[in-house]
């Protein structure tokens, strides 16, 4: 059977270019880039040169990349490197675990922590950071991306809210990067993480950009590597893979592989709209606060090219994942599952969906490489799956309690 991928946000191949770049550095090239002798030279300057193309990607100055293991220490070392006792940390609730179990633990340990919620659109209103802010807030943390609904939020406009307060600004780019013109200077944040493995790049490592002059404490001790700030030997065939992803990942930028991705995501979402009871997550709703019909309808969210997630009512989520599974189709539910439980998605709950059809939403990722017999594939079998699938729900039938 053909299987088609759409849960590119959870994560992505390894392109062919990523394979070949990095395999000289198990083999031949496997030296240790702290040993002075030819061997460790050969990896240092594989690193070197990986940190250039990060520096170029980010924008910013070599010093300021550190290298490490992906999204999720990127995230954690922001908020346990700059909070102490006593400070303010302002996020939303709608970022990745990595953020809000971190932003968890430092409540727990006397950060004050404010969690700004969404509009209906899942667009964090800037306006709403700013409010969140207190003389005691050291640090703001935004995602660039959301994972789930692909809304872009709006970075440059907090950066600008935490520059005048005087606050540290973090951006969770692991979902935004390869999808959106990046420019750490521009987003004015001080430290942006992102991950390779959603890029086309190896999982477990990723970078961070750290802005000259942060005091972030390192998460990991032991040795000098990444200028003290985070020892472990260097995942050297990592870094490269990383680097040769992000290059990658600039090119489809520039060569209009986005916009294309983009166009299919629009067919697609257009014809999964088409059926009945089905509704777009992560878009303007009419009658929010604050929008009137035409403002509306000429000022659609800002989304990730790749990403839609829609909701199909009278149905479970989580049955029509397995459906699709069984018709050659990836794609995950906005769900998480706690303890055996299917908990309706986090981020969905925030944007104020109710329960069942937080449950009964569904998140397609497109890879860069989708093509459009994927699309025509996905729209023949996600119809039938949604037709028998209430056909035979108790949702449907309204006898679940
Ligand atoms: N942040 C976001 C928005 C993500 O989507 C993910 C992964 O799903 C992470 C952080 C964690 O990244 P990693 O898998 O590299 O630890």
């Amino acid at each position: 059977m053909r299987r088609i991928y759409m849960d590119a946000n959870a994560t992505t191949p390894l392109l062919p270019e990523v394979i070949e770049a990095m395999r000289p550095y198990w083999m031949e090239h496997f030296g240790n880039a702290s040993s002075i002798h030819l061997d460790g030279q050969r990896a240092r300057s594989a690193i070197d040169r990986a940190r250039e193309t990060m520096a170029e990607f980010f924008n910013c100055h070599d010093a300021e990349v550190v290298f490490n293991s992906g999204g999720t220490e990127g995230d954690n070392t922001a908020i346990f490197g700059l909070l102490h006792p006593g400070d303010h940390f302002v996020t939303t609730s709608i970022e990745h675990s990595a953020v809000l179990q971190a932003a968890q633990r430092v409540a727990g340990r006397g950060v004050e922590v404010t969690f700004v919620d969404p509009l209906p659109s899942g667009l964090i209103d800037p306006e709403e950071i700013r409010r969140a802010l207190r003389p005691e807030t050291r640090l703001i943390s935004v995602m660039l991306a959301n994972n789930e609904t692909g809304v872009l939020q709006p970075v440059e406009e907090i950066g600008k809210i935490a520059a005048e307060a005087g606050a540290y600004f973090h951006i969770d780019a692991v979902q935004g990067a390869g999808k959106v013109p990046f420019d750490v200077r521009r987003f004015g944040c001080h430290l942006c993480s992102i991950s390779a493995h959603k890029m086309h790049g190896p999982k477990g490592v990723g970078a961070m950009f750290v802005r000259r002059g942060t005091p972030i404490e390192s998460l990991i001790v032991g040795g000098s590597h990444e200028r003290r700030r985070r020892a472990g030997t260097e995942n050297v065939a990592g870094i490269v893979g990383l680097a040769r992803a992000t290059e990658l990942a600039m090119h489809s930028l520039e060569d209009g592989t986005m916009d294309r991705v983009a166009k299919l995501r629009d067919r697609l979402e257009a014809g999964l709209l088409a059926l009945p009871g089905t509704g777009l997550n992560g878009a303007q709703i009419p009658g929010a606060p604050g929008l009137d019909s035409e403002t509306w309808e000429s000022n659609p969210v800002p989304r990730a090219a790749n990403t839609t997630n829609i909701w199909f009512d009278s149905l479970e989520g989580e049955a029509l994942v397995i459906a699709l599974d069984l018709k050659g189709v990836s794609v995950s539910g906005g769900s998480a599952c706690h303890s055996g439980a299917t908990e309706p998605s986090h981020v969905l709950m925030a944007m104020g969906l109710d329960k069942t059809r937080a449950r009964a939403s569904l998140r397609f990722s497109l890879l860069k490489t989708a093509t459009e017999a994927d699309i025509d594939y996905v729209l023949q079998v996600v119809p039938q799956a949604v037709g028998h699938l209430r056909a035979i729900s108790p949702v449907a039938a309204g006898t679940l309690g």
